[in-house]
């Protein structure tokens, strides 16, 4: 009788070799489509342009400089924790006012104590519980809008910068994937974050670039993605998302999930709320189903998280937290 152990054993190294190669493949391909942007890096260090003692951590705003005409600020939350070191977070906003929504702030950069909007100040959050928390103004949003945006208050700041960026083979989100990039390069900087490395957290928007950001940039220790994760056919297939979302030919070479799995083996965090109208739950699941594939192909299995909550399109910010603290080791 052969009981097949030899041909079984192939079988499972082809299977692991398909699935590098499908993830080299998808890897160059989102790189490819998201545009070049390979202005050449600034070498200006961060500047701080303000900053405020708050109970549990120091707010700093900062102007980091992504190339020599590309500026940008920043809000650097330190935490007031007696820790030497702290975990450091990228955290990324998505549609809304900018960075000053997620760092505890009105619109009119007052303090915001509520904090009642959906994206649950989660950079300020993060901050009050030990981690070092970087949370760039995205560009196309607050004061990172073209002129015109600024003065008619367009909602829909994102759509010329996409339309022009798509025009020169480029995109919008490519764009804000290189920002991430290169603000990774300036935390790494700072002495007071751990030298393992960064977590990132987006919400939305900014859970489309954290997603591409941790699947093209090996630097991301591991992600926390919040109402983003889903299939295009349930989410930016029949919906009209922000332009800033489309990104030629995606579609073409594998379903989203494919593009979010390459952060695999690294771990992710998925959360979904359950009414959320434009990322919807059936959605979640099918991508979170393909993703527990991928994550089982690469040996990490117990590196996905889900947690599908009661809520809308919104931050939840409640397991993802524990979960970044105890996968950002602490050297
Ligand atoms: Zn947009």
């Amino acid at each position: 009788m052969n009981y097949k152990t030899d041909e079984y054993f192939h079988n499972v190294y082809q299977e692991a070799e398909e699935s590098r190669e499908t993830q080299s493949v998808n890897k160059a391909a989102l790189a490819s489509m998201l545009g070049d942007f390979q202005e050449k890096k600034s070498g200006r260090p961060p500047e701080m342009l303000e900053t405020k003692e708050l109970s549990a951590y120091r707010r700093e705003r900062y102007v980091f400089h992504y190339t020599d005409d590309r500026p940008g600020p920043v809000y650097v939350l330190t935490p007031k924790n007696g820790e030497e070191r702290h975990p450091a977070v990228l955290a990324l906003h998505g549609h809304g006012y900018g960075s000053r929504e997620i760092a505890g702030l009105t619109e009119n950069g007052e303090e915001d104590e509520e904090g009642s909007g959906i994206h649950r100040q989660f950079a300020a959050l993060l901050a009050s519980r030990g981690f070092k928390v970087f949370a760039p103004e995205i560009i196309g949003f607050g004061d990172r809008r073209l002129d015109e945006d600024k003065r008619r208050d367009r909602p829909k700041s994102c759509y010329k910068m996409a339309a022009q960026l798509l025009s020169v083979g480029k995109t919008l989100a490519g764009l804000r994937v290189q920002e991430a990039r290169l603000l990774l390069d300036d935390m790494a900087t700072f002495p007071d974050v751990n030298e393992s490395g960064p977590g990132i957290m987006g919400f939305s928007g900014g859970g489309l670039i954290a997603a591409y950001t941790a699947a093209l940039d090996e630097r991301v220790q591991a992600a926390v993605l919040s109402g983003f994760v889903n299939i295009y056919k349930e989410s930016l297939w029949p919906m009209e998302h922000c332009l800033d979302n489309y990104v030629p030919g995606l579609l073409s070479g594998a379903e989203l999930p494919a593009y979010i799995g390459l952060a695999a083996p690294r771990p992710l965090f998925i959360e979904s709320g359950q009414r959320d109208p434009i990322f919807p739950l059936k959605g979640a699941e099918k991508a979170v189903e393909m993703l527990r594939d991928i994550y089982q192909n690469q040996q990490a299995a117990g590196e996905l998280e889900w947690e599908p909550f009661d809520g809308a399109h919104e931050v939840r910010a409640v397991r993802c937290v524990s979960w970044l603290r105890e996968h950002l080791s602490s050297h």
